[in-house]
């Protein structure tokens, strides 16, 4: 589950992490009324999306009617497919020096690893390409060691007593989150002041869904927007895509057997993630876009690929499956029903890339339910 970056600066603020200060407003005159202590001012779209600086949606205000007017301008745009309807005002921090901290739960290493770089602002995604080298990794255990903590921070912070500050900042983080199940906190920018205060002039948390019910406080903060992005995407790539509460993930060609589907998995004591109808067309594109969006969503434990061929050849949806597994990151199973148009040319298509293909319907949805629950 993502929250916003007010609700983010609330933790923050909660676990003694320094942030410039903001107020939550829903429109243009609030926005000024709210703003009028600070001599500069941020006004940032609040939504479930990142790269809002690029998208228009992070504007400095010099003046109070700067600040309505910049905030009437965000309040009309469109981010990542959300609409903004909430805007956030911060008092503007100088910015000597831009850097970045994140948390992200490690998979690969079943633990946290803490990720710092001196060339923060910009997405963190993008210099993972452009210059990994530039971002700095520590796996962690239980306990921080702070003098290996200080010695990590030096490769992209030289000052002593800034490092003091990013260690304080980190541990917090990391309290946070154990603490609340976040499976990824980011502070970028993680900025510098002139007056050699390091602040966390944005924040991103997204917390683990198995884990919520855990944590009511956190369960609380949900956006009912989360997961209405994707549907709206996925119309624009020619897919009907409906998110639901279950975990399993499904792709089906059709409609009328996307339906069947559901009642399939509920029959059998499975919960669908949502319904997915890669329509009737030939396109391995699909099949990509298609997982990529089911993926998206973190409760997912098992993905049912249900095709019956007639337009759709079965060849095509093969060839679009290991398309999807060479470019996306297939971290649960993948349960894969082909019949119809092809059908034994798509088999062997998944055959050469290791994957099993079952004929009957109910089978593969008590095999989907299995392997959703850890059962192979
Ligand atoms: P994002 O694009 O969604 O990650 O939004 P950010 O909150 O990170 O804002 C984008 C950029 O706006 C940052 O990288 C900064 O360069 C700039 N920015 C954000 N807050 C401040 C601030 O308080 N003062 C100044 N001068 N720039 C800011
Ligand atoms: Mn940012």
């Amino acid at each position: 589950m993502k929250i916003h970056e007010y609700q983010a600066r609330d933790l923050l603020r909660e676990y003694n992490i320094p942030v410039n200060d903001y107020r939550l407003v829903s429109n243009a005159r609030e926005a000024r009324e709210a703003s009028m202590a600070w001599k500069q001012v941020v006004v940032k779209a609040q939504v479930l999306a990142g790269g809002r600086g690029k998208a228009g949606g992070v504007k400095l205000a010099n003046s109070p009617k700067e600040v309505e007017a910049k905030a009437k301008t965000i309040l009309g745009l469109e981010i990542g497919g959300y609409p903004v309807s909430k805007i956030l005002v911060c008092d503007s921090a100088q910015i000597e020096r831009e850097h970045y901290l994140g948390l992200i739960l490690d998979r690969s290493r079943q633990g946290v690893t803490l990720m710092v770089t001196d060339q923060g602002g910009i997405d963190i995604e993008e210099l993972a390409e452009s210059n990994p080298g530039a971002i700095h990794k520590l796996a962690l255990r239980s306990d921080i060691d702070e003098a290996v903590l200080d010695s990590f921070l030096a490769k992209s912070i030289s000052s002593k007593e800034l490092r003091r500050q990013a260690i304080s900042t980190a541990k917090n983080l990391y309290s946070l989150f154990l603490e609340k199940d976040a499976s990824l906190v980011e502070i970028n920018p993680y900025a510098l002041t002139p007056s050699g205060e390091m602040l966390a002039l944005d924040a991103k948390m997204v917390f683990d869904d198995n884990a919520l019910y855990k944590h009511p406080e956190i369960e609380a903060l949900r956006n009912p927007e989360e997961g209405s992005a994707d549907e709206a995407e996925a119309k624009t790539k020619g897919l009907s895509f409906v998110s639901l509460d279950g975990d399993i993930g499904c792709m089906v060609n059709g409609a009328g057997l996307a339906m069947a589907t559901l009642d399939l998995i509920k029959h059998y004591g499975g919960r669908a993630a949502n319904f997915l109808d890669v329509g009737g067309s030939s396109n391995p594109q699909k099949a990509v876009d298609a997982l990529e969006i089911i993926l998206r969503n973190s409760r997912v434990k098992a993905i049912l690929i249900n095709i019956f061929g007639g337009i759709t050849r079965c060849d095509d949806i093969a060839n679009g499956l290991l398309m999807a597994r060479k470019k996306l990151d297939v971290d649960v199973p993948l349960i894969i029903r082909l019949v119809g148009t092809n059908e034994e040319e798509g088999r062997t298509i998944l055959r050469e890339d290791g994957l099993d293909a079952i004929h009957d319907l109910d089978d593969a949805v008590k095999a989907v339910i299995k392997a959703g629950r850890g059962i192979s």
